[in-house]
């Protein structure tokens, strides 16, 4: 299926920002209120924990639950929670509002957070 993985380098907008390892499946951050960070805008690098501004569209061979399995344990990394505290539900619907966004894409097109159609509370729900 179509999925985000970190660019190889940062985007083209003087703001983009890639702290990720080039190539590695990305997902969605829960988002702070630290004004001044950039989550908001950032994907999550499943791998790394680090932030990227831009994905790249891939084909992987892996199915929505697989995916979201791994949104679910890089999130429990990430806040220091155990994976069993991160809802199943969020961590699925992280994952669709990503594939989501990807229907009318091209393998290798560059993707931001501002491109999903992202519910207000994907992150706290
Ligand atoms: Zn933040």
């Amino acid at each position: 299926m179509r999925y985000l993985a970190a660019p190889p380098a940062p985007g083209d907008r003087p703001d983009d920002f890639a702290w990720t390892m080039p190539g590695e499946l990305l997902t969605l951050p829960p988002v702070c209120d630290s004004p001044g960070c950039a989550c908001e805008r950032a994907f999550l690098g499943t791998a790394s924990l680090r932030g990227s501004s831009t994905g790249i569209v891939i084909d992987v061979p892996m199915e929505e639950d697989g995916i979201a399995r791994i949104a679910r344990e890089t999130v429990a990394r990430h806040t220091g929670l155990p994976p069993g505290a991160i809802e199943w539900a969020e961590a699925i619907e992280a994952v669709r509002a990503i594939t989501g966004a990807l229907v009318d894409r091209d393998l290798g097109d560059v993707v931001r957070v501002a491109d999903l159609d992202l519910e207000e509370e994907v992150a706290g729900a």
